[in-house]
This record gives structure tokens, sequence and C-alpha cells, in this order.
């Protein structure tokens, strides 16, 4: 019932759901039960119909839940109660839908990676393990994070019917449990607002971001504006085909650059040529530890990439140990820009409000064939590479100085400002 923008957190998710759709809804309510019941009532004058279970003793978030089991249709939603959330409902549930999950969780990377529970996901994105604090530091995790939204198909819940004895929480007990079961769960990442207000710090963080806009343009269902950012020679060192984790090297100011595209709005996006796997020189699994290492350290100082998209395809086949079906001619190789059209259906981006920013002239000529706008940086191969005659927007010395000029000259607009 806490007020944010002069409206309770509550109203807030209520008017969430039925902009997109969703109208029947059950607040599953313990601690002053009294008012939410007073407040919110039938949902008649919210446009919705609601029903409320007062729980007698806390059963755990999902022990709410399934205590409340024969009341919930085929698939349902799942909040929580302190979370100001501004996610496009209609796309995660059609997401769960095709893609016949047992359990959608909404997840995403966060600031502080090495202090917060993380999943690992299949390349399909299918979740394959929880890793719990704290964290094994001779390891690295990819970054993402459960944000604590959920879609779910009311039969995987079955083995649980007739409630449970002990409280049960869904990120703890029970999502393990369905993976452990052989349940199928589904991590939709996503950029979207989702932000618990458990500290009065928080609580102020959240009111100040609904005032400036933060929130509601947050949504997929608003157009995103994005950094696309080379990964060898702009991120990290070029070692001249990086396949090993432990080679793996950030340049000076890169973490603190992306953590203020992160800071600023802006969706931080990685899209890399690695023919290193076409040509049998780094396996799949080896570049995920790579990205894992690279989300590491960037975790380290704050900052996350919202995506990694990578191709691992090279035109030219016949030579000894490559991988013969990797040896194409595909769509995403940069200069082809099939990783920002990717980019910009799964983030729904603005690519004109868009920046590329690389080291070689294909990058440069894939901003051209995507229609973003382009820096070349002068790290890396500084466009010594000469392989494409293309000139970019802007040229500067580092990355740090390409994301200062990209947020200062932003261009305030509704949507953006
Ligand atoms: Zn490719």
């Amino acid at each position: 019932m806490i007020l944010i923008g002069g409206k309770p957190l509550l109203e807030h998710q209520i008017e969430l759901a039925r902009s997109h759709g969703f109208t029947d809804i059950i607040i599953l309510a313990c601690y002053r039960a009294d008012l939410i019941k007073r407040y919110i009532g039938d949902g008649s004058r919210f446009g919705v119909s609601v029903s409320t279970i007062v729980e007698r003793e806390p059963l755990g978030t999902a022990g709410a839940l399934l205590a409340a089991m024969d009341q919930l249709a085929e698939n349902f939603v799942v909040l929580y109660g302190d979370t100001m959330v501004n996610i496009d409902l209609q796309r995660i549930w059609e997401r769960h839908r095709q893609s016949r999950a047992d359990a959608t969780l909404l997840v995403h990377p966060n600031d502080h990676p090495l202090d917060s529970d993380l999943l690992e996901t299949s390349a399909g994105g299918w979740i394959e393990a929880f890793h719990n604090r704290p964290h094994a530091t001779d390891h690295w995790f990819q970054n993402l994070v459960n944000a604590g939204l959920y879609v779910i198909r009311k039969a995987a819940l079955e083995p649980w019917a007739g409630g449970s004895r002990a409280p049960l929480d869904f990120g703890k007990d029970l999502f393990p449990a369905l993976l452990n079961r052989g349940s199928r769960l589904l991590a939709y990442n996503s950029p979207e607002f989702i932000k618990d207000i458990g500290t009065p710090e928080r609580y102020d963080r959240i009111c100040a971001e609904y005032q400036t806009g933060v929130v509601a343009r947050s949504s997929l269902r608003t157009p995103q504006r994005a950094v696309f950012l080379d990964r060898d020679g702009t991120l990290i060192s070029d070692k001249d085909c990086l396949r090993r984790a432990e080679d793996l090297e950030l340049l000076p100011g890169v973490a603190n650059a992306v953590r203020q595209l992160n800071h600023h709005g802006w969706r931080a996006v990685l899209a890399t040529n690695q023919p290193v796997v076409a040509k049998g020189w780094c396996s799949e699994a080896e570049l995920q530890r790579i990205h894992n290492k690279l989300e590491t350290l960037l975790g380290r100082e704050h900052a996350f990439l919202d995506r990694i998209y990578f191709c691992p395809h090279h035109p030219e086949s016949g030579f000894a140990g490559e991988r013969a079906e990797l040896k194409i001619c595909c769509q995403c190789r940069k200069p082809a820009p099939g990783m920002l059209i990717q980019a910009a259906a799964d983030l729904n981006l603005d690519l004109a409000q868009s920046w590329l920013i690389g080291d070689s002239t294909s990058d440069i000529q894939a901003a051209v064939n995507g229609g973003v706008r382009s820096v070349l940086v002068r790290t890396g191969c500084a466009g010594r590479d000469g392989r494409y005659p293309v000139a970019p927007h802007f040229v500067f010395d580092t990355l740090g100085q390409t994301v200062d000029f990209i947020i200062q000259n932003a261009e305030p607009s509704a949507q953006h400002s």
C-alpha cells in the first residue's frame, strides 16, 4: 500500500495487469490484509476482478501460491507485492506460450552479480543451474539474476497439490526442485524496470525514477536505444584470435564506460564476430567461459551488458580442423547487420537512435548496413584494417571518451529525455 507517485504500489501493479489484458487477479495477503481488502475491494473500480486470500501463517512466497492452487488458471503470472514493475506482460506471456515452458522467469544482469544469486542458461535460454551466494572465486559466472516475476504453467506444480507443510520460497526451493524434476524453466532476459522497495533508500530511488520517467520508458512497449559494442580491440585487448578465457583482459576505463551507459538508460549490447569457433580453435563452451569472465570483470566494477551476440561463422572453408557446418556465408557476421537486427527485435530498439562503437572498418560498415551511427575508437586495430572504404561518424581515442560524447549529445525526446 506504500505510495509511489501518490498511488499505492499495488494499484500500479493492477493497472499494469489490466493494461496488458490480465483482469483476473488473486491477491495473496497476510500482514495488514484488512487494509488491502478495504482499498482494493472486488477490484471493480479498477476494471478488474480481485479475490483476496489471507494466509493465517506465513507460508513463503511459493507456499502461499500453492495453497491457492485450486483457484489458479492453466497459466498465470506471479508478481511480488513489494516490486515496482513496468514490463510488457504480453511479450513475456507470448514467449512463455510459444516455448511451452513449465515456468518462465524474468531475469536480467545486475550491477552487483558477485553478491547475487545467479543462474546459468543454455544458448537457447533454458535454465540449467542455480548458483546461490557465496560464489566460488575461481569460477566465472554468467551475470543473470532472477528478477522476481514469473509465468507458470499450473500443471508443473501438480506434485505440490494440497500445499506444503514447510514454508516454500520460489527462488530457493520451488524452482530448484522443478529443475531437479526435469521441468523446463525458461529465462526471459529483459532490461525492463523491476525493483523491490525493500529499504528506505531503494524506495526513495524508485520514487525518483518514477518521477523522472525512467520507469515509464523502460517497458519494451516503448522503443529503446542501444550502444552496440565490439569486443576485441574495443572492450578487451586485441589478442589476435582470443581462444582461452585466461587470456582475456579488459581495456582500461571500459567498465566505467559501460557503467555510464547502464546509468543513463542506454542498452549496452555486445556484437562480436568469433570466427575462431568455425575455425575449430575455440568451442562454444569455451566462448561461453570467455564471456562469463568478461561479465564477471565488468560486474566487479558494477557494470553489465544487456545482451551478448556473437557470430560463430566464417565464409572461407577448406582448412584443417575447421567445423564445416559453420563455414558459411551468414547474415550475422559483421559487416552484415544480422546481430543488430536481431537485437532490435529482441529489445525493441530504435536503430536510428542507436550507436555502434568499434575499432575496425567492418564494425563501421556494419553500422552503415544496420542504420545506426558509428564511432571508431583508436584502440585495437584503430581502423587500420582498411577492409571497407567507409568513414565513421566520429573518431575518439577511447571507449570512455566515446560514451561521454554519446551521453552528452543524446537528443532529448518524449521517450528518452
Ligand atoms: Zn554468422
